[in-house]
């Protein structure tokens, strides 16, 4: 495959989709390689980084797409990057696939195959691809670090010739694998830390990384579905669990939520009365705000201030780490691209559960429904 690297024009968007470090394994496996000019930059990685690991420079986005037949993306394209993929081509890509339904019908018109990473099973064999893992992990330690940061108070305890400082008490709101690494980062800067989810199986994860667990008891089926995921509760559970928080969040110096139920607006479990009642200088970090965000007062995007509680709701805050952000997100891609294209051939076997999952357009056709709408 002749594989392209656009640079990301997204305001904000500091990520790139391949990183010098995983050039060779694609050029040995028959593929060859045209990065943009500065694509990688943002992120850290220089055109002499690419051009020693055995990639040409292209000095425009135009000497990029023309010569492509795959595309390799971070960012959905925009209507006129998708203009400029090839005929019958390959984009790869954090797609947002339940969005821009136009976009992808105008793909699939030019035969485009669109392939999103998000929708990557959560398989052991997917592991290596699995991009929304990598960028989680990113997400949750970023949010920690935002939150020490907004925070009037130390995260440690200090026994200091000013005497002692009590450590901050965290509360973390899902227990997923940005949860997970919210615990493990704000625990080694010395926080006191409690995680709340509704899937009783993450209990022991989140004891295991030095955090207690609060439980509220709904029952495993009513908690998730037979793939593991959390499902929706019902609207007496969603309360109980409101109350829940309420009681341990007046206590905390920091929440930072991730509660999501995939396919679905996100839950609001953090009502307004609740950052009322919390003490002033406390922080909120809201990582659900993409998917309409777990509290009340968050504005997806922005800081805000209420009662003294500040409250942050961050867009793509994996890209406030691009070097990292990116090398795991180009590993996951390389994997993808291996199976997808063994040898360099397009291979687009869709009884492959991975590819089959991936395409969102394959064939001239929209092959992806949002899970609202089966
Ligand atoms: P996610 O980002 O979809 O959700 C984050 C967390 O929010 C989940 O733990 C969920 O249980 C929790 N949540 C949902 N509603 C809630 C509520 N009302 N209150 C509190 N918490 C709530 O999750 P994720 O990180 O993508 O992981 C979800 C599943 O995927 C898990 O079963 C995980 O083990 C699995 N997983 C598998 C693999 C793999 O095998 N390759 C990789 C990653 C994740």
């Amino acid at each position: 495959m002749r594989i392209g690297v656009p640079k990301e024009i997204v305001s904000g968007e500091r990520r790139v989709a391949l990183v010098p470090e995983v050039v060779p394994a694609l050029l040995r496996g028959g593929n060859t390689i045209t990065v943009q000019k500065e694509a990688g930059l943002s992120a850290g990685f220089t055109d002499e980084a690419y051009r020693s690991a055995g990639a040409v420079i292209a000095d425009s986005a135009t000497g990029v797409y023309g010569a492509a037949d795959m595309i390799l993306k971070v960012q959905r394209p925009t209507p006129d990057e998708a203009d400029k993929i090839a005929e019958g081509a390959v984009v790869v890509g954090l797609l947002q696939p339940s969005g821009d339904r136009a976009l992808f019908e105008r793909l699939a018109a030019r035969r485009v195959i669109a392939c999103s990473m998000e929708l990557v099973p959560r398989t052991t064999r997917a592991q290596m691809m699995d991009a929304l893992s990598s960028q989680s992990t990113v997400a949750g330690y970023k949010a920690v670090l935002l939150a020490a940061n907004a925070l009037p108070r130390f995260f440690p305890m200090l026994m200091t010739a000013a005497g002692t400082v009590r450590p901050a008490k965290v509360l973390v709101i899902g227990a997923g694998v940005a949860g997970l690494q919210v615990i493990a980062t704000a625990r080694r800067i010395g926080a006191v830390v409690e995680a709340f989810d509704t899937r009783p199986v993450v209990k022991e994860q989140v004891k295991s990384l030095g955090a207690s667990f609060v439980e509220l008891d709904v029952g495993d089926d009513e908690a998730q579905d037979a793939g593991g995921y959390a499902k929706e509760l019902t609207d007496e559970h969603i309360r109980k669990e409101k109350e829940l928080i309420h009681k341990h969040a007046v206590q905390a110096d920091v929440i930072i939520t991730t509660a999501l139920v995939p396919g679905r607006r996100a839950p609001r479990l953090v009502t307004a009365e609740t950052v009322r009642a919390m003490k002033p200088g406390s922080v909120i970090v809201d990582l659900a705000g993409e998917q309409g965000g777990n509290v009340e007062l968050s504005v997806a995007g922005q800081t805000v201030v209420d009662s003294g509680v500040t409250i942050m709701s961050p867009l793509h805050i994996s890209s406030e780490l691009p070097y990292h952000a990116s090398q795991m997100y180009a590993r996951n891609v390389a994997a993808f691209v291996a199976l997808l294209a063994p040898e360099g051939k397009l291979n687009l076997n869709m009884s492959d559960d991975i590819i089959a999952a991936v395409c969102v357009t394959a064939e001239g056709n929209v092959r992806y429904n949002p899970p609202g709408a089966r």
